[in-house]
């Protein structure tokens, strides 16, 4: 029987596949019945021994590697792991469970480590909650090891996969693409988590948000995702199947539409024109985007660099990406920005101390100011790679004055370093801040008299002026860009920037919205990045709008003082004035 559920809108058209259901630990994991007697069941102890020995071994080499460079503090925690995996009780009750179901030993210790990590997550005591993630992933090294396979194999058998995950990482999600992963359903993410930005990025469907998907999905059904609107059709009947189809293909004809607006140029009726450029978020994407779709790029989130790995990427290795990149983009503009390490983004080989509230913590500029080597290595391939083109470089999570103060010092070691050995790079490369803490933009008179540009991270604005976490399905509701205290702060960006001469631009995801779009105009913002997927979307409303429309619009919602005022007054202004979007405007309220 068909069944619907609804999530969060997270990325891209309609997908038709076949779920492939990641457990906790993000693997696939095969079920099946073994043979009912002892000898078997022994046997299958024994793979589970041997792939508990095996991690042992490979926690025992990596502490010694670590211990070279780390404190004993930093190492310490493979110990407890270590410890973990002797644990009896999980022994007793992988070999209580076989017994009683006689089912494969991967699926059998998947489910023990599972029922652990739920009982730990529902316990009153703090200290027992936090550990609930340890488990899940000691649990996925030993099915690694037990399944002898990679972390993120798909079954052969199953076309047209659609991956069903509690949540995935920035890796998880570049290795899917590039098994032609056709959509992603998720458990947890809002619309401005990495899932979601990753997708959009890449140009997949994705649903994010939806509570217990993968107690609901099985490995096999036929799925619907409907990334417009965030609903999930398991099981789908043929009148659903063909509705689908046919929505499909009115948006495939639309976006056809669209794609004649490429020769155009994005400029208002009045002329007035309005830059869009694509954001990327890893070396894959590079692909997708040319000349032709936009003018350069706003934002190179450079953090996914070190994400997928062991070890940081070297200078050479990053050089020859971010000159690859600049090359392909040439003449427009390609702003790196400097890695945003932190928060849910930690490349494992990275040093961190457990945060009650990563966002809050050790996080973007402040990480990267404490790892100077790393910084410097970044900036040396970024000041290199600008001799190739129009480079820009930009710093994330600023929020105050001595932070710049001490990159500009960082910088000038750099660029003497480079002039000492006769390595070309520009001496003018144009730096820039993402405004996205509300700090930022309280100071912005003064930032503006030390940096040549700055771009706001509405993402985290939003985040840090509401108090919501980005990330955070329950509270994904309230993250909203047109609440009155984002408008003004935009207001009062643009206006900082008018009176003092400084360059703005706009690369959260609020850029990317249609429904935006004639606001942010409004608001003084005439260059926005995106991902590359809304450029044609957001193009259209500019060709057919005047600068009047927009200031129009902007001036009235910044004098409404409630958030559902402003909401209900955008939509109400665009789908009168885009009636052709307004299924578009009004699934997204
Ligand atoms: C933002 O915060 O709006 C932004 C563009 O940066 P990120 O999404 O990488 O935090
Ligand atoms: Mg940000």
């Amino acid at each position: 029987m068909e069944r619907f559920f609804k999530g969060i809108p997270g990325s891209g058209r309609i997908a038709f596949g076949n779920a492939v259901v990641f457990h906790k630990s993000n693997i696939f994991i095969p079920r099946y019945g073994i043979e009912q007697d002892p000898k078997t069941v022994e046997q299958e102890i024994e793979k589970l021994e041997a792939a508990l020995m095996k991690t042992k071994n490979e926690l025992e080499e990596l502490k010694l590697e670590l211990q070279k460079d780390h404190s004993p503090l930093e190492t310490g925690y493979i110990d407890t792991t270590i410890l973990m995996l002797d644990d009896p009780l999980i022994k007793e009750k992988v070999s209580n469970h076989i017994i009683s179901s006689y089912l494969n030993i991967e699926w059998v210790f998947n489910e023990v480590i599972e029922d652990i990590a739920d009982k730990l997550s529902a316990s009153d005591d703090n200290y027992f909650r936090e550990r609930a993630p340890d488990v899940i992933s000691v649990g996925r090294k030993v099915l690694k090891n037990l399944l002898g396979s990679e972390e993120f194999d798909i079954p052969n058998d199953v076309e047209n996969p659609v991956v069903v995950a509690h949540t995935l990482s920035p890796p998880e999600i570049v290795n899917l693409y590039k098994k032609n992963v056709k959509a992603f359903v998720t458990e947890i993410g809002g619309k401005t988590s990495h899932v979601t930005i990753m997708a959009r990025d890449l140009k997949i469907p994705a649903v994010v948000g939806i509570e217990d998907i993968t107690k609901h999905i099985t490995t096999g059904d036929s799925l619907i995702v409907d990334g417009t609107i965030g609903t999930v059709v398991i099981n789908p009947e043929r009148d659903t199947i063909s509705l689908y189809t046919y929505r499909e293909e009115k948006y495939e004809q639309y976006e056809k539409k669209l794609g004649e607006l490429e020769e155009k140029k994005s400029e208002l009726k009045d002329g007035v024109e309005v830059l869009l450029l694509a954001n990327m978020d890893v070396e894959e994407e590079l692909a997708l985007i040319d000349k032709r779709n936009c003018t350069g790029i706003g934002l190179f989130r450079t953090e996914y660099l070190f994400l997928n790995r062991n070890q940081s990427p070297t200078a050479q290795e990053q050089f020859l990406i971010y000159r690859e990149i600049i090359k392909k983009l040439n003449p427009y503009e390609v702003t790196i920005r400097v890695i945003d390490i932190g928060g849910d983004k930690k490349p494992p080989y990275m040093d961190y101390y457990e945060e009650k509230n990563p966002f809050l913590g050790w996080r973007g500029i402040r990480y990267a100011l404490s790892h100077k080597e790393i910084l410097k290595t970044q900036i040396t391939a970024i000041l290199k790679a600008s001799y190739f083109g129009n480079a820009r470089i930009m710093f994330p999570m600023v929020s105050d004055i001595d932070e710049i103060e001490e990159i500009f010092k960082v910088m000038e070691e750099c660029k003497a370093a480079l002039s000492k050995q006769g390595v070309p790079y520009n001496s003018d490369l144009p730096l820039g801040i993402m405004v996205e803490t509300p700090s930022s933009i309280i100071l912005l008179d003064r930032i503006a008299d030390l940096v040549d540009f700055v771009s706001v991270g509405t993402n985290d604005l939003i985040q840090y002026t509401l108090a919501i976490d980005r990330g955070n399905g329950m509270v994904a509701s309230e993250f909203d860009p047109i609440h009155p205290a984002i408008l003004r702060s935009l207001k009062r960006i643009s206006d900082i920037a008018a009176e003092k001469g400084l360059e703005t631009s706009i690369c959260g995801e609020m850029a990317g919205d249609p429904l935006n779009t004639l606001l942010l105009i409004g608001l003084g913002y005439r260059k926005m990045s995106m991902s590359l997927m809304s450029i044609p979307v957001v193009k259209n409303i500019i060709v057919n709008s005047t600068l009047g429309d927009a200031e129009t619009m902007a001036k009235n919602a910044l004098e409404l003082s409630s958030k559902k005022k402003v909401g209900r007054y955008i939509h109400e202004e665009m789908i009168r004035r885009f009636s052709s979007m307004e299924d578009y405007f009004r699934q997204n309220v």
